[in-house]
């Protein structure tokens, strides 16, 4: 049996110097406190160790960004390249402008890009190139959605003043009449709306695009004059290797990565049409580490392998036998479960649960014989998982349905 008794220590360690311990979702308040890891040790392939020495089959993937898998040589090789040649340069090297040329030519929309370090940083540049581009104040965006950790955007209150926010309207997902209603009320002063592919709050069921609603939604935004932003951070080369707004038929102005982009090293890219590129330019848009290369490596590097191993299909095919196996043992165990989002960023929910225990007991049952599922947050499939590893999975849920089912009873 797993125990997590050093990922505690050094939590309560953490606290009595870091604010919160550890940050934001992956703070344990956000999991199961002292029944899932806190810190990290290694990771090779699909498989996570942390501290304890607990080994996992991975689903968190970092929480997105490792798409191929922990240590993927090819990716790392070309990190070090760059690397040895030296870092944070005066100026950027010639790897920021192969990737600027490489996004044009996968991402349909693209006809510019940008990069960053965090999501954050690019939804933040994009609300302003939007508001440059309109004069105009307001943001719409999902109620639920998350955009990153930014004044505008945060979930949080803390520090937050009412001027942050005031802008930034909601809407409800696959509500097209909602957003009209909204941007009618709001006429001559909405400047963007801001939609993550397909939508995926934590503590929920992820939700599809209906069909239709991504049309009517650039419609809208046509009939108004307001940019259209998708956030493609926590989707993009998941879904496809040319970007979700292919996948899903949008045509955005701008289009957001990070995450599954330079698979684990710190980087962030914001695309967008050349009819955004001049008011995009008259954004302050810099930091330390903009001329940073081996990050920028470390993606070309990505991105060119997710293209040469068709990986995107393959993680498709385990993220599918991943849901359909879960779904099957459930009804075997008489629960019912309901399998939400795309194949590659499953999610799993228990249809008669309102507070989420049956998701912990079950996280929690599941960690404990090594399988790494969020109790809260979606899921994401790596290259890196082959049949044997979702078979793997499979089992350890299966014992876990068993132990939900015999707490719970249905
Ligand atoms: N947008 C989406 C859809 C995200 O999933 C995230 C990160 N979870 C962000 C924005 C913010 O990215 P970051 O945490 O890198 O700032």
């Amino acid at each position: 049996m797993y125990t997590f008794d050093k990922s505690n220590e050094m939590f309560l360690r953490a606290t009595r110097l870091i604010p919160t311990g550890v940050a934001g979702n992956k703070n344990p308040i956000f999991s199961i406190p002292r029944a899932f890891p806190v810190f990290a040790e290694r990771g090779e392939g699909c498989r996570y160790w942390d501290v304890d020495g607990n080994a996992y089959i991975d689903f968190l993937c970092g929480f997105g960004p490792i798409v191929l898998g922990y240590n993927y040589k090819k990716v790392d090789d070309a990190f070090d390249a760059q690397r040895r040649m030296g870092s944070a340069f005066n100026h950027p090297t010639e790897r920021t402008v192969e990737l600027a040329e490489k996004l044009v030519e996968l991402i349909p929309s693209a006809e510019w890009a940008t990069f960053g370090r965090n999501g954050s940083d690019v939804t933040t540049y994009a609300v302003q190139a939007a508001r440059e581009k309109t004069q105009r104040r307001k943001v719409i965006i999902a109620k639920g959605a998350y955009h990153g950790s930014h004044a505008w955007c945060t979930p949080r209150e803390g520090g937050i003043i009412e001027e942050d926010k005031r802008h930034v309207l909601t809407f409800t997902w696959n509500d097209a009449t909602e957003l009209e209603d909204l941007v009618s009320k709001h006429k001559g002063d909405v400047a963007c709306v801001m939609l993550t592919p397909h939508h995926h709050p934590s503590f929920a069921e992820q939700a599809l695009p209906a069909p239709g609603f991504w049309a009517d939604v650039r419609h809208i935004c046509d009939e108004h004059d307001i940019v259209l932003v998708c956030d493609d951070i926590r989707d993009g080369f998941r879904l496809s290797i040319n970007g979700s707004a292919e996948y899903f038929g949008i045509q955005p102005d701008m289009t957001c990565f990070c995450k599954a982009m330079a698979n684990g090293y710190t980087l962030s890219a914001i695309v967008g049409t050349d009819e955004i590129k001049t008011a995009a330019a008259k954004v302050f848009f810099t930091g330390t580490y903009y001329s940073a290369g081996a990050e920028i490596a470390a993606s070309l590097a990505t991105l060119e392998e997710l293209e040469k191993q068709d990986a995107v299909d393959h993680m498709m095919k385990m993220g599918n036998m991943l849901c359909m196996g879960l779904t099957t043992l459930a009804e075997n165990h008489g629960l019912q479960i309901k399998m939400t989002g795309p194949p590659t960023i499953p999610f799993l929910t228990f249809a008669n649960e309102r507070d989420f225990r049956r998701n912990q007991l079950f996280s929690k049952e599941c960690a404990c014989r090594g399988v790494l599922f969020h109790p809260h947050h979606n899921w994401f499939i790596m290259y890196a998982h082959k049949e044997k590893d979702i078979q793997q999975a499979l089992d350890v849920a299966d014992a876990a349905f068993a132990v939900v089912k015999r707490e719970f009873g249905s």
